[in-house]
């Protein structure tokens, strides 16, 4: 299972504590995590030792692994040393944290750290941002009652603030009202411009299994492909922040979390990007219902614990997912296929202008516009496509295409971390950061995307043609099957990678019995079901038995063997 915090390393520390009321928590958490919360003190040195005395210690080869990236930490720490003094002025951020999370914690940090920054980013002394992309005339068609009106919404902004602080309530409440009815005015105006309507548009997914409660995954192809499922969707995202405010998780005026969660419901609710969006409020809802915002991935784990206000808008079709007060203000994922990238630009820039004519965003005069994340300095935006490369993995290739894309300015990585130990074959192609307007590189990384996909198919053709290539493929596959069809018990990375195996199988004509369909829908119920069982990992007994579930639910969906 994956880590609570991070959700992204596997967790190997299982820590059970029961609270004065008798409740049992439990927490799973990896390594690195684990020794992040050691240093930062989140976690006292007596409260470990109480849970390590109350029998939740790690076994012995967990133990290696935490002392063994202890001294990889301090390793780095130790190097680092000379130069790790400084906080932020304004907000009291070390540098320490900076270099670890990449996280601002807020627009000063930017000055402060100028050098940190720059030297993360690989940037030249004399860099500034710069916006090339915009034409002046499109700048401009944002037309005069909207800049005027958000002139004038940023002067109320800046009122109510300063009533606020006065503990001019009243005052707050009347400016709150005048701050609403502005809100509802700049709407109006716009409704009438904009057709972008990426979250509207109604998709059909081709591969959905009849009768299914569940729709597949956002990033799941949704139409064949005579070339292969190799480019399997596309995604786009945003990340915004509204001057006059604190940047999330807004520790020295928690209220203001509230403030921007309503100011930017309203606007998102008029946005036609979403069509008729459903809204969820996390704090507000039952665990169970919480969870499920995480398993359908439309959410991190973290967003749905976070301290203060959080929103989460999902459009019509599931395409386009808003967050409210997660890492930034507004952060903005549009989900499409593979060659739809430059068409979700348009959408992602229109919306983008829309939300500048109601709102003054916050930029720096050399980083642009501010975001949480460093790689996210610049345009705040970013890009990446989700990929299907196992004959390139059995071929032992992935390595010398992590290199080139580094080399052409991007990364490609596993979707999963366990990629490597297991050989799932889901790869993401990505933008390294938000440097550069993504106008500005998105054919040169559709090139990229398009050429590896034809070094995939060249691989399967291959290993179709060569006798001994065909023999590593056939016995790559036919292992899979054989190893579902004897399986008493089911891991999830072994399922993951029987998955990725079987798609293979049958996208080269070799298990004819075994529809797509199927596997796609593995797929989305697989990933899914963490969150939702976590809890249930308490005991041994019932570890085994999700995995005598996951085997049995497999074997019966796959290869139709019923339980004897
Ligand atoms: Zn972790
Ligand atoms: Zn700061």
């Amino acid at each position: 299972m994956l880590c609570n915090k991070c959700n992204k390393e596997e967790a190997l520390i299982h820590i059970r504590g029961v609270d004065a009321q008798g409740n049992v928590h439990t927490i799973s958490i990896c390594a690195s995590c684990a020794i992040k919360a050691l240093m930062s003190e989140e976690l006292n040195a007596s409260e470990i030792a109480g849970l390590m005395k109350s029998g939740a210690m790690p076994k012995p080869d967990v133990m290696m692994k935490i002392i063994d990236s202890l001294m990889r930490q301090t390793g780095l720490e130790s190097e680092r040393l000379e130069d790790v003094d400084g906080a932020c002025t304004n907000c009291g951020l070390q540098r320490v944290e900076l270099r670890r999370e990449l996280l601002l914690g807020c627009p000063e940090c930017l000055d402060c750290f100028d050098s940190d920054i720059r030297s993360h980013l690989g940037l030249k002394d004399d860099f500034v941002y710069n916006e090339t992309e915009v034409p002046e005339s499109e700048q401009e068609s944002t037309g005069d009652d909207a800049k005027s009106g958000q002139v004038a919404f940023h002067a109320l902004n800046t009122r109510l603030q300063a009533a606020v602080q006065a503990e001019e309530y009243e005052l707050a409440a009347t400016l709150k009202d005048e701050l609403e009815s502005r809100l509802r005015e700049i709407n109006r105006l716009r409704q009438s411009g904009s057709n972008c309507d990426w979250g509207a548009r109604k998709i059909k997914d081709h591969f959905a299994l009849p009768d299914r409660a569940q729709n597949n995954l956002p990033w799941l192809p949704k139409r064949p492909d005579g070339q292969g499922l190799i480019r399997l969707a596309s995604l786009l995202f945003g990340n915004y922040n509204l001057s006059g405010f604190e940047l999330p998780p807004f520790r020295n005026k928690p209220a203001q979390s509230n403030d921007i969660s309503a100011l930017l419901a309203a606007f998102l609710r008029r946005e036609p990007i979403f069509g008729q969006s459903r809204e969820y409020v996390p704090a507000e809802m039952e665990k169970t219902a919480r969870l499920e915002l995480t398993e359908r991935g439309w959410c991190p784990h973290e967003f749905i614990a976070r301290k203060h206000a959080t929103r989460l808008f999902v459009s019509e079709n599931e395409r386009v997912i808003a967050l409210l007060n997660d890492i930034d203000h507004l952060r903005i994922n549009l989900w499409g296929a593979a060659e739809e990238l430059p068409l979700m630009l348009r959408h992602l820039q229109d919306f983008t202008d829309n939300l500048r004519g109601t709102f003054d965003l916050q930029s720096h005069p050399k980083f642009g516009r501010i975001s949480r994340h460093l790689n996210s300095l610049g345009s705040g935006m970013g890009l990446g496509q989700l990929m299907h490369l196992p004959a390139l993995t059995y071929d032992g290739r992935i390595e010398a295409l992590v290199r080139a894309c580094r080399d052409m300015g991007f990364n490609l990585r596993g979707l999963f971390r366990q990629n490597e130990k297991t050989g799932a074959a889901l790869y993401i192609l990505q933008s390294k950061d938000s440097l550069l307007p993504p106008g500005q590189y998105l054919e040169r990384f559709l090139e990229l995307s398009r050429s590896m996909a034809r070094h995939e198919q060249l691989c399967r053709q291959m290993f179709q043609s060569h006798k001994e290539n065909r023999l590593i493929l056939t016995d790559n596959i036919g292992r899979a099957v054989g190893t579902l069809k004897g399986a008493s018990l089911l891991s999830f990375e072994e399922a993951e990678y029987l998955l990725s195996a079987l798609w293979l199988g049958v996208e080269m004509g070799m298990l004819p019995w075994l529809d797509i369909r199927k596997v796609l829908a593995k797929i989305t119920e697989l990933l899914t079901l963490p969150a939702n069982i976590a809890d249930k990992q308490n005991s041994f007994a019932d570890r085994i038995q999700i995995r005598r579930n996951l085997a049995i639910s497999f074997k019966k969906d796959l290869l139709g063997m019923e339980e004897e």
